[in-house]
């Protein structure tokens, strides 16, 4: 009951790549930055079991960005010509690659990260992938010339590297969707047609994760515009409960969206946000098992996953760490309340 994981992304250690940057560089290269990622990627590892955590992800130790990751193993994509988007609706500016002819993958994206994450722990392990819509939002088009086409193309891409992840014995595929939370419309029109292409043939546990994106500045300028209630989730949960998604990550704690929409996901697993990812203030054991006591009202307690807001890339890496401890702690915290009372 209330096994705990995080949504993804972990700080990277400053010898491998700058802190508290989303696009950061790396410090090293060729066989030393592979070395240093798997370092990385070990370090937290240790990490996450020794906090206490159920389900053990890479940290995406291996990528600069949680989507640009996977796109450089694509061919059809130019990366030597990035050009300057308005991503997330025209939230903030990335310097982005541009699609220029049919997308291929050029081999295996994830390989060393998947099996060497499998080969360090014998705990359960997440991988998370970046969702085709999302992707469509973060590179420039400049072959397909529509969106859903693109985004499709992209699902068949992520289906063929998600059903060899599983052969590496992944537990858990996730699919990171913030852009859900954008084209809300959209999202329950195609994103979720583009999402059911990514996990076709696969048996492992299948998860989509929707946020309102990592602690930075434009995200949280975005954030004081939507409002008293965040409903975002009210157009797109709908669509994703008649899905064959198993699993949905979601913002609880600090975030303003009404908890009763939770129950829109009758049947899924949910992965609560816990932990706030926006803020340096680390929670207590007792402010996180509250969140999951809340929580408990509009999710049976079988299928409740206690999780990180969103992914923790861009924190301070000793303040990422003291929120994975207060994670495991309020899950336990939460376990021993129910179990007594
Ligand atoms: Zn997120």
């Amino acid at each position: 009951m209330f096994d705990t994981t995080i949504a993804g992304s972990l700080p990277k250690p400053a010898w491998l790549a700058e802190t508290h940057k989303l696009w950061p560089l790396w410090k090293a290269e060729g066989a030393e930055l592979i070395q240093a990622k798997k370092d990385a990627t070990l370090l937290w590892i240790k990490a996450q079991e020794d906090a206490g955590l159920d389900i053990i992800g890479d940290g995406e130790q291996s990528r600069q960005h949680f989507v640009h990751g996977f796109l450089e193993q694509v061919d059809g994509i130019d990366f030597e010509h990035k050009v300057k988007m308005g991503i997330r609706d025209n939230r903030y500016d990335a310097m982005v690659p541009q699609v220029v002819a049919p997308l291929k993958l050029r081999g295996r994206v994830h390989a060393m990260e998947a099996q060497f994450l499998r080969a360090h722990t014998k705990k359960k392990i997440k991988f998370t992938l970046p969702g085709p819509m999302t992707i469509v939002d973060t590179v420039a088009d400049n072959h397909y010339g529509d969106r859903v086409k693109m985004a499709m193309a992209f699902a068949e891409l992520l289906n063929q590297e998600a059903l060899a992840l599983q052969a590496d014995g992944v537990d858990i595929i996730q699919f990171d969707e913030p852009a859900f939370n954008v084209y809300m419309r959209e999202a329950a029109d195609w994103g979720v047609r583009a999402l059911e292409r990514c996990v076709q043939g696969l048996n492992c546990t299948t998860a989509v994760h929707i946020c309102y994106g990592y602690g930075i500045q434009a995200n949280n300028d975005w954030k004081t515009k939507l409002g008293e209630e965040w409903r975002q989730y009210e157009l797109v949960f709908p669509a994703l409960a008649k899905s064959s998604i198993k699993q949905v990550s979601l913002e609880c704690y600090h975030s303003h969206v009404p908890p009763e929409l939770m129950k829109l996901l009758e049947g899924k697993d949910v992965m609560v946000g816990v932990i706030d990812v926006a803020s340096e203030e680390v929670e207590t054991a007792e402010q996180v098992a509250e969140t999951i006591g809340r929580a408990l009202q509009f999710v049976p307690k079988n299928r409740l996953f206690p999780c990180t807001n969103c992914g923790m890339a861009p924190m301070d890496r000793e303040i990422a760490l003291r929120k994975l401890e207060a994670l495991a702690k309020g899950a336990a915290l939460a376990r021993q309340r129910l179990a007594s009372g």
